[in-house]
């Protein structure tokens, strides 16, 4: 069996009057007729990645075997890796890797999970993940959210103060005050996280996470830029509570940097660095460092379904996954898309990811990416 075709496509979601981003998709088909889907980071809508499938990897990819694919993920990695092996390159290498996966699962008529070794557990518990939370929220509104989302049954709950990044320090007396009523709102018991998105200083971060400790919140999440990885390690030492990051991280020597500073949970991205292949040797690195891996996933639909194929065999799976703030991404051009049901995400036992594109919703919203 050989890889035959490579399709590369934006989606354009219908919305109210809100611009949500383009995802950013791949169709790969091999020359006996199966196909996998796959999904690349959405920055942008992704563009940047699935121009690199079309004028770059496709056509080092036909031809191959797709059972080849962490042969291929590596051969291109290196091949193409001056065109930045962080972002694009590897959303693109990402997009590939997990539709070879899903053409991995039909081929053996296995879900992914049982390809990787076997499930810990099909049935996923998840924390609402809340973004927006910023001084343009008001504190009832931050509130109104929470209780909203709390109707899921979520495991956790966390809250993100998403921002520009080019400021530090702004709104901290803000971002405690909301902190501190999503705490009295949920009681001292239910887990909360609290997500800075790079907000502050080593300092302002210090005085941010101990207020977070009083609180018991659970985890800190990305307390300083990312790049300042030493900054990140020394607020992970300095604080008890559990200082998290990796979402911006690319490869695994990037990880290792974030270990060796002092992180102790990384939250690589599925659809960012490497697709199945790709985390499961984050999890591998976890593992072997004692660290947590809780990845970053923000995708509702193909990337979600793959993130939990891996969560699903991983042994230390210390936190539940993430569910971003629902949209209309998550209806629509699939004939099944994960949805939570009674708290928890349930996977099947469907062949390689275990949902595919509706082809006629699908090709009313989708914008081809041909060059
Ligand atoms: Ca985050």
């Amino acid at each position: 069996m050989k890889i035959d075709r490579i399709e590369t496509f934006q989606v354009e979601w219908p919305h109210e009057g809100v611009p949500y981003p383009r995802s950013a998709f791949v169709r790969v088909w091999t020359d006996d007729g199966l196909h996998g889907i796959g999904e690349a980071s959405p920055m942008r809508g992704g563009l940047a990645s699935l121009g690199m499938i079309v004028h770059d990897i496709a056509a080092e990819a036909i031809g191959c075997d797709p059972l080849d694919h962490a042969v291929l993920h590596d051969r291109l990695l290196h091949k193409f890796v001056k065109l930045g092996p962080d972002g694009a390159l590897t959303g693109a290498l990402a997009a590939i890797d997990i539709a070879l996966w899903d053409i991995k699962g039909k081929m053996f008529g296995q879900p992914i999970y049982k390809l990787l070794g076997g499930a810990w557990k099909t049935a996923l518990p998840f924390y609402a993940s809340i973004g927006g939370n910023g001084i343009e929220r008001s504190l009832d509104d931050v509130l109104r959210i929470v209780e909203r989302r709390l109707e899921d049954k979520p495991a956790a709950i966390k809250i993100r103060f998403d921002n520009g990044r080019v400021k530090l320090d702004d709104d901290i007396p803000d971002h405690l005050a909301k902190a501190r009523a999503v705490r009295k709102l949920v009681g001292d018991d239910f887990p909360l996280a609290f997500d800075a998105n790079n907000g502050y200083s080593t300092g302002g971060a210090l005085r941010v996470g101990r207020a977070l400790e009083d609180l018991g919140y659970w985890w800190f999440e990305e307390p300083v830029q990312h790049y300042h990885v030493k900054a990140m390690g020394e607020v992970a030492q300095k604080l008890s509570i559990t200082v998290s990051a990796g979402e911006q991280t690319y490869t695994t020597a990037g990880l290792v940097e974030l270990i060796e500073a002092g992180v102790r949970m990384i939250q690589p991205d599925i659809v960012k660095m490497g697709g199945i292949t790709g985390l499961l040797r984050c999890a591998a690195l976890a593992q072997a460092h004692g660290v947590e891996l809780v990845s970053h996933q923000t995708q509702p639909t193909i990337g979600h379904m793959a993130n939990m194929h891996v969560a699903a065999a991983q042994m230390h799976a210390t936190k539940p996954i993430e569910w971003n703030d629902p949209t209309d991404r998550t209806h629509g051009i699939f004939d099944r898309v994960p949805f939570p049901a009674d708290g928890k995400f349930h996977l099947s036992d469907r062949p390689g990811l275990g949902m595919d594109f509706d082809e006629a919703a699908m090709s009313e919203c989708r914008i081809e990416v041909a060059g």
